[in-house]
């Protein structure tokens, strides 16, 4: 038996609906295999903003940090989007990341075969489609100063800064090869060395650690030729290695490869078990509230935790093992039913949880 404490910060739109789905599956592994969960729920984004003014509470930050794990939904919409606001809702993800020190961002991108019509590329080019983007999550444009907006002779400008380290580097391609030896023991490496100095760092890094480490084939790639590869030859990637603003932009086409956001979880790792976990897409403030948010990417980034933070191999595959079948057997909620009947958030989750109960009787 596990015991764990699992920190929730579903933020805001659908971020709420779907981790609440993903709790609920998480209670059914304790339940199933006699785990103890203990979940405590924390505020974040425009919500927080609202009631406290900021989008993260100190307080909150370190109550996660004595945590073993962080199940995130999403923030932002657009009551939050004034860009003259002196706080956003992306201030509560960003200092959740960078507070935890979560520098590798996993993200699988898989085709299931009942979803090829959800996918706007042709079939032919999807089914072998399988692949991890590790994504550099805590340094690059999104985090390193100077970045501001100020006045000067009567224009508005602003700055932001692209700044790497050596060793910011080599820690993320380090998750990425190891995450490949359990593959197929390819690693893309994704760089604008052509015209950034940072970028040229990256692939200086990264042709070391290819020399290092033989048994992994790390090969080099600009990022604009990756983004056409990723539309005209999905299926030739294994791990694809990327700085962060790269990386949330990849990351959002491969999703679309998938045929649907709501599907995509993804884990972001640092260097302790505690781990912090989040489907990649966002509040969607188009849907919130209608019960119609697909739970899937959620529910697959609670498998995740299970695998990365709480050590529990076993009961993610069977979590992953009955996305699948709920997948195969047609249940659709509306994003992914192309026109055709589609069921709830909570009614997907309901499927997942009673294919969970029949897995495992059937497994004993
Ligand atoms: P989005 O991912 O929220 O939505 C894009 C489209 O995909 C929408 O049509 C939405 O309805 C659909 N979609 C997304 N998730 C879905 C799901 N689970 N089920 C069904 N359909 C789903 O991206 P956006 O519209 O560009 O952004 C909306 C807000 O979310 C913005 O405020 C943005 O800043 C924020 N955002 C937050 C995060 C995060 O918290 N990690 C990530 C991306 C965007």
């Amino acid at each position: 038996m596990g015991r764990a404490r699992i920190a929730v910060m579903g933020g805001d739109g659908i971020g709420p609906e779907v981790t609440t789905e993903a709790v609920r599956v998480l209670e059914t592994v304790a339940d199933l295999f006699g785990h103890h969960f203990e979940f405590f729920h924390e505020p974040v984004g425009g919500h927080c903003i609202d009631e406290h003014g900021v989008a993260l509470l100190p307080g909150s930050l370190r109550r996660v940090k004595r945590a073993d794990a962080l199940l995130f939904g999403a923030v932002g919409g657009p009551k939050w989007d004034d860009p003259r606001a002196p706080t956003r809702p992306e201030d509560g993800l960003l200092g959740v990341r960078k507070g935890l020190q979560v520098f590798a961002n996993l993200r699988p991108v898989r085709v299931y075969p009942s979803l090829l019509d959800a996918s706007p590329l042709k079939s032919s080019k999807l089914s072998e489609v399988d692949f991890v983007v590790v994504r550099e999550l805590t340094g690059g444009l999104y985090f390193a100063k100077p970045k501001r907006v100020w006045e000067s002779r009567g224009q508005t400008r602003a700055v932001d800064t692209c700044a790497y380290s050596e060793a910011e580097i080599e820690r993320v391609i380090t998750v990425a090869i190891n995450l490949a030896r359990g593959r197929r023991s390819r690693v893309m490496s994704v760089d604008k060395a052509n015209v950034m100095a940072t970028g040229r760092l990256w692939r200086q890094v990264a042709t070391r650690m290819a020399g290092e480490n033989p048994d992994v084939k790390i090969e080099h790639v600009l990022v604009d030729s990756c983004a056409m590869a990723l539309v005209t030859r999905p299926e030739s990637f294994d791990v694809i290695v990327t700085e962060n603003t790269f990386g949330d932009i990849l990351t959002d086409e491969a999703a679309v490869i998938t045929g649907s956001m709501g599907m995509l979880p993804s884990a972001s790792l640092g260097s302790s078990a505690l781990g912090m976990y989040e489907p990649i897409h966002g509040s969607a403030p188009d849907i919130a509230g209608k019960g119609v948010a697909n739970p899937l990417a959620a529910i697959l980034s609670s498998a995740m935790l299970l695998r990365h933070s709480l050590g529990l191999a076993y009961e993610a595959r069977l979590v992953e093992q009955a996305v699948d079948e709920v997948i195969a057997e047609g249940a659709r909620t509306a994003d992914i039913a192309a026109g055709g009947s589609a069921i709830s958030t909570t009614e997907m989750a309901n499927t997942v949880v009673t294919t969970l109960r029949t897995l495992h009787s059937t497994a004993r």
